[in-house]
């Protein structure tokens, strides 16, 4: 069975809590139901999944999802944050070797 991102339509992994191509809260069913509360700003729904990235160890994704976040917003603190972090934690991963 395959599922679908009710917003972007993009196809899903199963384990994905986030959609993978426009952040989407995929297990948050009763949002989905009420348009009105899907709005959502997408640079939160953008920001919620590179936190999930980066507690999955993902810090590439990390990376590039708190940069997208900054195109939009360059004065997100929350992003810069989460970015500096990310390629701390990367540097770390790389020189524990
Ligand atoms: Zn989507």
């Amino acid at each position: 069975m395959k599922d679908h991102c009710p917003r972007c339509q993009a196809e899903k992994k199963n384990a994905d809590r986030f959609c993978g191509e426009c952040g989407f809260r995929l297990n948050e069913e009763e949002v989905l139901t009420d348009g009105t509360r899907v709005e959502m700003k997408m640079s939160d729904i953008q920001l919620n999944l590179a936190t999930v990235y980066f507690k999955r160890a993902d810090y590439q994704e990390t990376k590039r999802l708190c940069e997208k976040i900054l195109v939009l917003e360059p004065g997100n603190k929350s992003a810069q944050e989460l970015l500096e972090k990310a390629a701390e934690a990367e540097e770390t991963e790389l020189t524990k070797g």
